[in-house]
């Protein structure tokens, strides 16, 4: 569905540059460092849920904002040292602040009404944040290695500002979804069973953040505007029929009952979808290449030439035009 002091040079470079561009008139614009969370902000995450707590509200107090909030950090996480020590190595490092999502029904459109409460990534679920943890690191070391083989500064930030914990009630999905710069995680989602397939889930869901910041005056999301024209061909040559929509699909993620998440019906428009797929497929393929490692299911850029278009724009607008994947033959 929808979703830094190390916060890295680049991101401050890339607005620079971003700066020169647009009077230059290329594209694509950067987008401003979204801001770190304030004391208060973080007190709201961490402690919504909680009885009224005088520990929390001191340390809400505190004059300096990194002070404050890691108090705030360690009170919360009080109860499981091992967790306090990763949510205050991740507020340290990266500035992301792990809270506890706010309780409430969403609307999940094909998956149906669902209720969501907050689920403090402690005890059992503490393998969560250990996960979660390790995905952001290699994000961040991901857009670094990427910036290297740029053609100009990415206009991509890799890291939300803040997670929010929950569960949903008798139910695993949603696994995840974003919003304004935080990400909210199921402790009992579904797809987020393992490391590799946490690091794939958030990668979906913190490109969702970055698509819905590429707006272009009053209009859309980059995805609703750029993809619209390139997603609507393929659903119409193949409406939900798997076989054919298979060498269209950036991921092999579908949906019980339904076909490839990238061209689900009933999910708030695909559009987003697909282009929240192709961007965990680059990905994929990119961080299998800064690697040298092999990636099984070969370049989706020399499928069909919807792909080969859809790709390009991608690797325009957020990555710099950088790919190191070879030319198709
Ligand atoms: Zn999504």
């Amino acid at each position: 569905m929808h979703a830094r002091a190390a916060r890295l040079t680049y991101i401050a470079i890339a607005t620079l540059f971003a700066a020169t561009l647009v009077r230059a008139q290329q594209p694509p614009q950067a987008t401003p460092p979204p801001p770190a969370l304030t004391a208060a902000e973080a007190r709201e995450l961490l402690f919504s849920n909680a009885e009224p707590n005088s520990a929390a509200d001191a340390c809400a107090r505190l004059p300096e904002r990194d002070a404050s909030v890691d108090c705030l950090l360690s009170e919360r996480y009080a109860s499981d040292p091992a967790a306090q020590r990763i949510a205050l190595s991740l507020r340290r490092e990266l500035n992301v602040v792990a809270g506890i999502e706010t309780p409430h029904t969403m609307n999940g459109g094909f998956r149906g009404m669902i209720r969501i409460v907050g689920e403090a990534p402690v005890g059992p679920h503490r393998r969560h944040l250990e996960w979660v943890s390790r995905a952001l690191r290699d994000f961040d070391q991901f857009a670094q290695g990427l910036a290297r083989h740029a053609q100009r500064p990415l206009a991509y930030h890799p890291l939300p500002t803040a997670l929010r914990f929950l569960r949903s009630v008798n139910r695993t999905t949603p696994s995840a979804y974003a919003r304004d710069w935080r990400v909210s995680y199921n402790v009992s989602g579904s797809l987020l069973r393992n490391e590799a397939s946490v690091r794939e889930t958030l990668f979906h869901e913190i490109f969702h953040l970055n698509d819905e910041v590429h707006t272009s005056g009053t209009q859309r999301r980059w995805s609703a505007r750029v993809l619209t024209r390139i997603s609507d061909r393929i659903l119409r040559r193949c409406g939900t029929n798997r076989r054919c929509l298979a060498p269209y699909a950036p991921s092999t993620t579908t949906v019980r009952g339904g076909t490839y998440y990238a061209f689900q019906p009933g999910n708030g428009g695909s559009v987003p979808e697909y282009a929240a797929e192709l961007a965990l497929r680059y990905y994929q393929e990119q961080r299998a290449a800064l690697r040298h490692e092999r990636f099984d299911r070969g370049a989706f850029k020399c499928g069909p030439p919807e792909n080969a278009e859809a790709w390009r724009l991608l690797v325009d607008e957020f990555f710099g035009g950088a790919d190191l994947i070879s030319a198709c033959p």
